[in-house]
């Protein structure tokens, strides 16, 4: 297998992205800055939407959610909106309120497990922490995202003298009592709460006694990285579903006057569930849907003739099979990382592909000159889901679910194919052309 240059520099700028983006709040932040960067104009939802017809916009929620989109040439109801959704939250673990705790002198760092990790991976990593904390101000409080750079806590394994049967039955970590982090030495609660306060104080400089609260994860410091033979393959923090983000964000930003209106909509929440105000199963982008009606006098009826005429891909990545484990997979349906986008199918609607949309994918697969792959998940094993359920019952839109091969989804270090991620850019591309 030869990696094109082309596939290994969009690789490349996929873990920039990510090495960017350690919780969903950075995410967003960075997204609209390369947005801004490239023509995108700022609206708020508190605010008046007074805009060009032919524009290119974006809008955030509550740090977490964004919605970018440019408007297209044809009218609303006649070309629909072309949409890719995706989500920018991971699984990972959250710092509690009163996280500071002190235990024989060790200062811990109490968390919540978010979503669905694999707890395993988290242990002997060079972790730190990142996401928003709000701050007292004159005029009431800000949010000031902070992310501190140096690995600066760790959940050490127990060693196999005292864990020996580790290899055999596995590593299990009762998620209260064994996944407090080291951070530091501490006399006491106090003087352990504020050395927590001045750690995320510093960077922002403020007065450690002025936080007033915070949403932060926990993320791997440790950047993106190419790996194989000739590199073929790429691992980082958050592919799930960070890649999807970026594959949609690259092919935005290359859209020029398409006829219909395109959106990338990357929402928080997914892996708990997508129930909030700024996850799919919320309100946000059908708000954006409304207020760009609104904003292009498109009528209701016109607005649902739009949807009748639109195609909203999921995005979200998908498991590549693994020869070590054969038979945690369905044998008729390996998809194999670096041979292409993969289509995911359920009939129980977990995704919530079915023939038309599939054979809509397979078509803008053909025009992109990209290759593609069916997924069905073993019949005797649960499987997971997506938005695309939510989105397409919400919306009423035809819907496919996608996403490229990745192993190891919801460890701290996953890992991918390269050429895959030029491939879903590509057929993101003629999605939005
Ligand atoms: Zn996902």
């Amino acid at each position: 297998m030869t990696i094109t240059a082309e596939a290994k520099q969009q690789a490349q700028d996929l873990l920039d992205y990510i090495d960017a983006c350690p919780s969903s709040w950075h995410a967003v932040s960075h997204t609209a800055e390369i947005l801004q960067k490239n023509g995108f104009r700022q609206l708020d939802e508190a605010q008046g939407w007074d805009f060009d017809k032919r524009g290119k916009y974006y809008v955030t929620r509550d740090g977490g959610s964004i919605i970018a989109f440019v408007i297209g040439q044809n009218p609303i109801a006649q070309s629909g909106f072309k949409i890719v959704g995706a989500h920018t939250d991971s699984p990972s673990l959250r710092l509690k309120p009163n996280a500071a705790t002190c235990k024989e002198g060790l200062h811990q760092i109490g968390v919540e497990v978010y979503g669905g990790p694999i707890l395993a991976t988290f242990t002997d990593r060079d972790l730190s922490l990142a996401g928003r904390v709000t701050v007292k101000s004159s005029d009431g409080f800000k949010t000031h995202l902070v992310k501190l750079d140096e690995s600066a806590v760790r959940l050490p394994n127990l060693a196999i003298h005292m864990n020996r049967e580790v290899n055999t039955k596995g590593l299990h970590l009762n998620k209260q009592t064994q996944l407090p982090l080291i951070f530091g030495f501490a006399a006491d609660s106090a003087e352990a709460q504020t050395a927590l306060s001045n750690a995320f104080a510093k960077p922002l400089n403020i007065e450690p006694k002025d936080i007033i609260s915070w949403d932060v994860t926990i993320y791997d410091t440790q950047k993106g990285a190419f790996w194989g033979e000739h590199q073929a393959f790429y691992a980082d923090s958050q592919l799930d579903n960070l890649a999807s983000c970026h594959a949609a964000l690259e092919a935005l930003l290359a859209a020029d006057k398409p006829e219909s209106t395109c959106i990338a909509a990357f929402f928080d929440h997914e892996e708990v569930g997508s129930e909030s105000a700024t996850g799919a199963g919320g309100s946000f982008l059908l708000d954006v849907l409304q207020r760009i009606c609104i904003g292009t006098d498109t009528s209701e009826e016109d607005k649902l003739r739009g949807y009748a005429n639109s195609f909203f891909i999921s995005a979200d990545m998908a498991h590549a099979y693994l020869p070590n484990h054969p038979s945690a997979y369905e044998p008729d349906h390996h998809v194999m990382v670096n041979k292409g986008p993969v289509i995911k199918v359920n009939a129980n609607q977990r995704y919530t592909s079915n023939a038309e949309t599939i054979t809509q994918f397979i078509g803008l697969c053909e025009k992109a000159g990209v290759p593609c792959q069916q997924y069905s998940h073993r019949t005797d094993l649960g499987c997971g889901s997506t938005i695309g359920p939510i989105m397409s019952a919400q919306l009423g839109m035809p819907t496919v679910d996608v996403g490229n091969p990745m192993w190891a989804m919801h460890s701290i270090r996953e890992s991918a194919g390269v050429e895959d991620h030029g491939f879903m850019i590509s057929v993101l591309k003629e999605h939005f052309a």
